[in-house]
């Protein structure tokens, strides 16, 4: 949520873009994809969108992503379908009356294409490798691994360490240049909130120091989370993993792509 408790860390929900040169990826359509849709609109270039899960925080900036609108995009929006559902019908339920003033399958200028994936894969985009993997989440959610020229990704999407298998999880992210992890709890809440898909700051740290990673963003803050807050939650899980930040709204992250 936004408001003057968070003007540091901002109040979007889930968006993350790749910047590629010639094309870019994104990481779902939280309310953050408004703000980088203005940003790039300017910037045409093939763009694929690929889903974690289709959960309301994830999907709810869709209808708001102005090149959808602008001729000359063209975007490829990729997801593993949840509950029977695939990306293309969820995005067309949410982007159409009563929910939306128009529907976005008349409105839409951009040429956009969408495709199911199977639970797990890998595939290239222009000549960034791209692998995935289910994670524990309630009706199910994706991790992503990304390396392009020998830096490497890994968003784990949302998930719940404590319920997740471990040892497939760890060699699927090995020795990340960047680890961006759900981090929604504090320890204490976490002992209210088991079972609601989503881990700790000192879990996603310890996440950090098993796959050997070099960098940390603890993401997926929860909606009430003041920045105060969040910065006491990356002291303690620098505790146990120095190189631990928050994600931000308009956070840049420069790699060797
Ligand atoms: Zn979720
Ligand atoms: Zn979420």
């Amino acid at each position: 949520m936004s408001g003057a408790h968070t003007h540091r860390h901002g109040g979007a929900t889930t968006c993350i873009e790749i910047d590629l040169g010639d094309a870019r990826i994104i990481i779902d359509a939280g309310s953050g994809i408004a703000d980088l849709g203005r940003v790039a609109i300017g910037n045409p270039k093939p763009t694929l969108l690929l889903m974690t899960h289709l959960h309301w925080d994830h999907v709810l900036g869709f209808p708001h992503f102005a090149p959808l609108y602008t001729p000359g995009w063209s975007l490829d929006i990729r997801g593993v379908p949840r509950d029977g559902t695939g990306v293309l019908d969820a995005m067309n339920n949410i982007s159409k009356p009563p929910l939306f003033p128009v529907d976005l399958r008349v409105a839409a200028a951009a040429q956009v294409s969408t495709e199911n994936l199977p639970s797990t894969g890998t595939t290239v985009f222009h000549g960034a490798e791209i692998a995935w993997m289910p994670v524990a989440h309630p009706g199910g959610c994706t991790a992503f691994w990304f390396q392009l020229g020998g830096f490497k990704i890994i968003f784990t999407g949302d998930l719940e360490l404590r319920q997740t298998d471990l040892g497939a999880l760890h060699s699927f992210a090995q020795n990340a240049d960047l680890l961006i992890c759900d981090a929604q709890y504090t320890e204490q809440e976490y002992l209210r909130y088991t079972g609601w898909g989503h881990s700790t700051n000192l879990d996603a740290a310890a996440l950090a120091v098993a796959t050997g990673a070099k960098r940390l963003l603890l993401t997926h803050h929860d909606p009430r989370r003041s920045d105060d807050e969040i910065d006491t939650m990356v002291a303690d899980a620098r505790q146990m993993f120095a190189h631990t930040e928050a994600a931000r709204d308009g956070l840049t992250v420069s790699g060797s792509f």
